[in-house]
């Protein structure tokens, strides 16, 4: 029997992405169409569904549903949508059910005035914030799932409910309320908010996810998730918002730039490894650089006699041409992939399931026929793309295959907002490395050491989440009797979606 003979297996569909989050303020500019490019620019983090809201100063219109943002926005939309002021959101649900309720920003009316939201992330105590807030009797320590959009729903009420109950004139009832939600959250959280006349961004003290600051040449403030969404629309880098800090922004410009908590800095190490666009910079190191040195390090690391280094495409790419370039072992292409499956086909039936890598991945049979081959790749979670990728190569007449992959095995599941899977399902939980070479049918198999990989981003080594790789939980999270503990074998407490309109 297979090692994973008995384990139960997901559905043979790849790791979500977490969200990515966009904000402008900018008068006299088109907000809503830069916010569309913002957010086309972030489609990689999240493609379930897409979002803006925007502000004339009087009114907050949202337009959101479900797909990718070129399918949720078209020209009409976008010129209906005025304003000086807009967020906007790509959601990919970190668990639960997709539905338009959940897609975001999302908004939510107090009294006379009314505010939007949009989350990359997920909190660790939504469950004690509900019961707190008496949202969800007789649900809390029981198992379902709770959703990113779930715990939004639930930070708009907080901040719904900690409003002043008579607006202050200098209209900042929602940084003062915010100010007095903020403590009370734990988790993982990169916000923008916006009520009719200011933008707000915030990160949890950890910044687990990225958040920056930007600055358009005609004079404008900007938010975003990744610097690559700041160059599509021509505004540079002011700085990253920091893990504990509040910017608020308003006609006055930058007004504020709070740290509400002392920071502790803990990215995801995978934002460096898979998640963020190559041509971002985190921590002001080049993401595609950074690719490449973890290339390099793993030739250095893990080397093998072969005639040519191959990436899987496109995610391992600047890691093979490190591999490559420290081996100098020549660098080829082994298979092409379609550019337009964009999101993981869904797979109904076990044929089509058969077909789903064939769909994105195709080989070279000319390029690797009789060749021993380096396969190269960021990341191995659930193995399911992997052991197919290996079998379509041998098919085309691998002599060898020799897979180097530039991160750590990844063990332990997310609960910072990247829905990659229960333990069960995670290739590495609870196998050796020699045992997943062997369900993965390759000749020989290395992993990037953790320590390699920390160095080979450029940044603080120590300032970063490793969680999915190391079991260590920055925040701790609570298991589904409500404990506290630092390792989980299930990832999400029970919650039913919190009524937004409450
Ligand atoms: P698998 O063999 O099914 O684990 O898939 C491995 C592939 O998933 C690699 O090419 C990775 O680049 C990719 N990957 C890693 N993390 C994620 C994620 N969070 N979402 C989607 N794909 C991912």
């Amino acid at each position: 029997m297979s090692p994973l003979g008995a384990r139960p297996r997901g559905a043979a569909s790849a790791p979500r992405h977490a969200c990515g989050v966009f904000g402008v303020y900018a008068p006299g500019q088109p907000v809503s169409q830069l916010t569309y490019l913002g957010l086309f620019a972030l489609q990689h983090r999240g493609q379930e569904s897409a979002g803006i809201a925007v502000s004339d100063g009087q009114t907050i219109t949202v337009v959101k549903d479900m797909g990718l943002v070129t399918q949720v926005f078209d020209e009409r939309t976008l010129a209906s949508l005025q304003g000086h002021l807009a967020v906007g959101h790509t959601r990919y649900s970190t668990t639960g059910s997709s539905s338009w309720q959940n897609a975001q920003p999302v908004y939510r009316s107090v009294g006379d005035a009314g505010f939007a939201l949009g989350h990359n992330g997920n909190l660790t105590n939504t469950a004690e914030l509900a019961a707190e807030l008496g949202m969800l009797p007789g649900m809390v320590g029981e198992r379902s799932r709770v959703d990113s959009t779930t715990d939004s729903a639930l930070v708009a009420e907080l901040i719904a409910r900690a409003w002043p109950a008579e607006a202050r004139s200098d209209g900042r009832d929602l940084e003062r309320s915010l100010e007095a939600v903020l403590p009370r959250l734990q988790g993982a959280f990169s916000f923008v908010l916006m009520d009719d006349s200011h933008l707000i961004g915030v990160r949890d003290p950890h910044g687990f996810w990225p958040l920056v600051l930007g600055r358009l040449d005609g004079g404008g403030w900007v938010l975003a998730s990744e610097t690559a969404a700041l160059d599509i629309i021509g505004a540079h880098h002011v700085r990253d918002v920091q893990p504990g800090e509040m910017v608020v922004i308003d006609a006055t410009g930058l007004r504020r730039e709070h740290r509400y908590a002392e920071g502790d800095p803990r990215l995801c190490l995978f934002e460096f490894v898979y998640f963020a666009r190559p041509d971002t910079r985190l921590y002001g190191q080049s993401v595609h650089a950074a690719r490449r040195r973890m290339g390099e390090e793993l030739a250095r690391q893990a080397p093998v006699a072969a005639d040519m280094v191959m990436p899987v495409p496109e995610s391992g790419v600047p890691a093979a041409q490190g591999y490559a370039r420290v081996s100098g072992i020549p660098y080829g292409d082994g298979l092409v992939k379609n550019r337009y499956v964009g999101r993981t086909f869904i797979e109904p039936t076990p044929q089509l399931r058969g077909l789903g890598v064939r769909l994105k991945l195709n080989p070279l049979r000319e390029a690797i026929e009789g060749k021993r081959l380096v396969v190269v790749d960021d990341s191995i979670v659930r193995g399911t793309t992997t052991r197919q990728v290996v079998a379509m190569l041998r098919e085309a007449g691998a002599e060898e295959v020799h897979f180097r992959v530039s991160s750590p095995p990844y063990r332990w599941p997310c609960h910072y907002g990247m829905d990659t899977g229960r333990r069960g399902e995670l290739l590495a939980a609870d196998l050796s490395v020699g045992e997943i070479r062997e369900y993965l049918g390759v000749d020989s198999l290395a992993y990037l050491e953790l320590d390699r990989l920390r160095r080979a981003t450029g940044a603080q080594p120590s300032a970063f989440c490793t969680a999915c790789l190391t079991g260590e939980y920055p925040v701790p999270v609570a298991d589904a009797d409500g404990d506290r503990k630092r390792v989980l074998e299930e990832p999400f407490l029970d919650l039913r979606p919190v009524d937004a309109a409450g």
